[in-house]
């Protein structure tokens, strides 16, 4: 039996529906969610991801502004360009693209940030406030793999879950948000040993490591729910035949293109998971969803905490 697709790109739709409907109204209501990129420099894979995030935010109706210093730029210039993002109350998320040339202080720049315009999730005092289950911003990937679950009905409480890898932005946060879904949870990571025996126990399992086909069909247990978070561009055409040899379509893609986007979970086990999701099409598309989803909701929670609050602190 081939395994259900969890489709990324309808639940993108779907909560692209719904952003859409609340900003409506928010704005309705005199407040028009925002959101600041900062985009360093003329590297084109950051400019892509930029324009898409604007491009989201222009189809959801909020509102945007890209700021866009040069390459030379100085860490003092990015310290006073977050501190005024941060003062503005127009502004409601703060997104800094990475990567930063490399005499800018990245962590510095991050840590600069408030977290309660984090809408990245990456700023220490937002993981601290996952790590505790209290109201924040969560770090958009693993965000958009709990709405997978959650959209699909695939039941977390009490299941087997197990992470691989463990990453401050992936690893790391999803299994603390499965956890907080009652999961019993594992996470794996680079020196974790026998790794098919852990993965054959899990009900869900994430594969967030960074390599091409790396989790076999048959480290999966028959029925489990499996989420592919990686994104592995293949171009070697003795991998890609070894990876697609049961899809002879996706190979006649390969042979045209020269390169085919290939998971960290081998794609032959649709044929032993549950439910799966694709690569491209599965996780990729929640990761600008979310980052819409957490800046609607940092704009509503500024205004329940206190809109000059550099944290979400309960009054
Ligand atoms: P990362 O920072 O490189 O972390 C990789 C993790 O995998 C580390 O914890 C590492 O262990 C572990 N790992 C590496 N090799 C392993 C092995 N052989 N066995 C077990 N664990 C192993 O990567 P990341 O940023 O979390 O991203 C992971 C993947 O997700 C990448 O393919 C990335 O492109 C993709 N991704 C996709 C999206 C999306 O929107 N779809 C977003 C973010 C990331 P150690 O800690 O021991 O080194």
């Amino acid at each position: 039996m081939t395994a259900r697709i969890l489709d990324g790109i309808k639940i993108r739709d779907e909560m692209f529906a719904e952003l859409k409907g609340e900003v409506t109204q928010m704005t309705a209501q005199g407040i028009r969610p925002g959101l600041a990129a900062v985009l360093v420099g003329e590297n084109p894979a950051s400019q892509l991801y930029v324009k898409s995030k604007i491009a989201a935010c222009e189809q959801l109706g909020l509102a945007s502004w890209l700021h866009s210093p040069p390459a030379n730029v100085t860490t003092e210039y990015m310290l006073q360009l977050v501190a005024d993002l941060n003062n503005d109350d127009n502004v409601d998320g703060i997104l800094v693209q990475l990567p930063l040339p490399s005499q800018v202080d990245s962590k510095r720049v991050l840590e600069a940030v408030f977290p309660a315009k984090d809408v990245d999730g990456f700023h220490p005092v937002s993981m601290g406030m996952l790590v505790s289950n209290r109201p924040g911003l969560v770090a958009c990937t693993p965000a958009g793999c709990m709405e997978i679950l959650r959209r699909n009905n695939i039941n977390m409480e009490g299941a087997n879950a197990v992470v691989l890898g463990r990453s401050d932005i992936v690893g790391k946060p999803m299994a603390l948000l499965l956890l907080h879904a009652n999961a019993t949870v594992t996470i794996c990571h680079s020196k974790s040993r026998d790794l098919p025996e852990i993965t054959r126990r899990a009900d869900i399992l994430v594969a967030a490591i960074g390599r091409a086909g790396f989790v076999q069909a048959d480290w999966i247990k028959a029925g489990a729910s499996v989420i592919d978070v990686g994104t592995n561009k293949v171009t070697d055409a003795t991998e890609a035949n070894r990876l697609l040899a049961n899809f002879p379509q996706r190979l006649e893609k390969f042979r045209a293109k020269g390169s085919v986007l290939i998971g960290d979970v081998h794609p032959d086990a649709v044929n032993t998971a549950g439910a799966l999701t694709p690569v491209p099409g599965g996780v990729g598309p929640m990761t600008i969803t979310m980052l819409m989803s957490n800046t609607v909701k940092a704009a509503r929670l500024r205004r329940l905490y206190g809109r000059s609050q550099p944290a979400f602190v309960a009054r």
